[in-house]
């Protein structure tokens, strides 16, 4: 699928800033003392059960803001990684570059359109959530496609 869900108490973010050309760690504590969190099944599952559903890509954005950690140092937005992913040195401008160039979308809207297929699936057709999930997906599938 490419994608893991990690145990809770595993759970710690990765982050990189593009600009500085570091990798930070956001420890676990931090996290349980932080709620909104940006575990991606449960933003998309409460989209779903809300009864007044807002556009799919205006939660997003907004889910998306209310998750942006600044860089400790240069205050920008970093960008979040896997917990696996091997940050570059900080002297490899090479491999920050290459970096600067793939991750710089900064909504990774493959992994919603991913989770809304497997939904679909899981959904029985005829019912209203089924076209909604159906609506979403053309809408971020749209948004993928312009870009490219
Ligand atoms: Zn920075």
């Amino acid at each position: 699928m490419g994608f893991e869900w990690l145990p809770a108490k595993n759970y710690k973010r990765h982050y990189i800033c593009l600009k500085c050309q570091k990798g930070f760690k956001r420890a676990s504590k931090e996290d349980i003392k932080n709620p909104v969190d940006d575990d991606f099944s449960n933003l998309m599952s409460d989209y779903y059960e809300a009864t007044s559903q807002i556009d799919i890509v205006k939660y997003i954005n907004a889910a998306y803001e209310k998750i942006k950690v600044s860089c400790p140092q240069c205050k920008n937005a970093m960008k979040q990684v896997h917990y696996d992913f091997e940050v570059p040195a900080l002297r490899d401008n090479k491999s920050w570059k290459n970096l600067r160039a793939t991750l710089l979308t900064t909504i990774d809207y493959e992994t919603y359109i991913h989770w809304h297929r497997i939904q679909l699936q899981e959904t029985p057709p005829n019912t209203s959530t089924y076209q909604l999930l159906t609506q979403n997906l053309e809408k971020l599938s749209k948004l993928t496609h312009s870009k490219k």
